[in-house]
């Protein structure tokens, strides 16, 4: 069996023997039912990892890591292998008539999925034998045999259009918006970055890398891991770990214990950078405040300079995780611009409020002021921050004194 991946090219060009041997293997464990997908590309990309073989250079000049090549090649094969099948099936049975599956994130091209075709509508319609069509490259839909009067639907029509009115709601996330298809799109994206920051660490500890270094590289993928989790759970879409765990790299975080001190540490937001030396990465930078606003906190203001420990980090990361991953993106925009403050019942300390693009609407921080009491080496600091609702705030606004309206 042979993968057309676009163009009538047969698609690898160095080691093609070799390494078409072990997908034509794979495709045949997966379609005969031997083993599942997991198992199969575990397997595969063992192998291949063994075998020194680490990217795959495409007869298009196009090259790709080992793993993700083969994950790809394994999907394609199987669904054009199983494409192969049905059409044996269907002869069969003499039907010309097929079921096109579902499933939710299908691409918007892909829109023809869950409806009844004949042979020559899922070429023209659905594009099968096409690369960007039906059982194309990286497509998750195939089609079965469906004997007219006899097979069963499995989604009506009108359950199509409520599955499709579903893919086009949109769930913010970080201050976007996305429908189902680029929600998932982005999760490849995230795991990509996931793939890329394993990798570095397994090389970063092979090539006898400072401990600093390399502490600082876990602490972004973990970072990334919780950033992923995150966006998975307001999206509604399940993790796909396994995308990234497939790089066979096995474990590269140490033991729990490292994961509660250094979460604190990761950076992976943009927002917060961490200084080169050495003191300073245990606070990062979160942005300036604008004097004419925070007045109303207090008049000595010593600082423009706003940061977070990591010890806040940690708390935040600790008693609110769901901030951790939302809010902690929106911490500078909230100190530039914020809607409301609100007095606090510590000293030179403020309830910052802003509107944000998240599920319950606004983000509160807690804002400390540094005064001319405090040590001069400090600077303003971030309490805390979480998410609030509108009718949390409603409840400030009527019951707490404000400081400060947004005009
Ligand atoms: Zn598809």
């Amino acid at each position: 069996m042979t993968v057309d991946m676009g163009g009538g090219k047969k698609a690898f060009t160095p080691l093609s023997q070799y390494y078409q041997t072990y997908l034509d293997r794979a495709c045949m464990d997966i379609v005969t039912g031997s083993f599942d997908y997991k198992t199969v590309l575990r397997r595969v990309v063992k192998e291949m990892t063994a075998s020194g073989l680490r990217t795959i250079d495409y007869a298009s000049g196009y090259s790709s890591r080992a793993p993700v090549a083969a994950r790809r090649a394994v999907m394609t094969g199987v669904s054009q292998l199983s494409a192969q099948i049905n059409e044996m099936v269907a002869k069969d049975l003499k039907t010309d008539t097929f079921e096109v599956t579902w499933h939710a994130g299908h691409r918007p091209t892909h829109w023809w999925s869950g409806n009844v075709y004949s042979m020559q509508e899922l070429h023209l319609v659905c594009g099968l034998g096409d690369v960007s069509g039906l059982c194309g490259a990286n497509c998750r839909h195939s089609y079965f045999a469906f004997i007219p009067g006899y097979s069963v639907r499995t989604y009506s029509p009108e359950q199509l259009r409520e599955l499709e009115t579903k893919e086009q709601e949109v769930h913010a996330w970080s201050g976007k918006r996305y429908n189902a298809y680029e929600a998932t799109q982005k999760q490849r994206q995230m795991e990509t970055t996931m793939r890329a920051q394993r990798e570095k660490i397994t090389l970063l500890k092979k090539g006898g890398a400072d401990q600093t270094d390399i502490a600082a590289a876990q602490a972004r993928y973990l970072n990334s891991l919780r950033q992923y989790q995150g966006f998975s759970k307001r999206m509604g879409l399940p993790e796909q770990m396994e995308r990234v765990y497939m790089d066979g790299l096995g474990r590269v975080l140490p033991g729990r214990d490292f994961k509660r001190k250094s979460v604190a540490k990761a950076s992976g937001s943009g927002i917060m950078k961490s200084s080169s030396t050495k003191e300073d990465i245990e606070v990062h930078s979160v942005g300036k405040i604008n004097r004419d606003i925070y007045r109303c906190i207090t008049e000595d203001i010593v600082t423009e300079d706003v940061i977070i420990t990591n010890n806040q980090m940690q708390h935040i990361l600790d008693r609110h995780p769901d901030a951790y991953t939302e809010v902690v993106n929106y911490l500078s925009d909230i100190i530039r611009d914020p809607d409301f403050i609100i007095e606090d019942k510590h000293d030179n300390t403020g309830l910052v409020i802003k509107r944000v693009e998240l599920e319950k609407e606004y983000a509160q921080m807690v804002l400390r002021i540094c005064t001319s009491d405090d040590n001069p080496n400090y600077k303003n600091s971030v309490i805390s921050c979480w998410e609030i609702s509108e009718k949390r705030l409603q409840n400030y606004l009527r019951n707490k004194r404000i400081l400060y309206k947004k005009e």
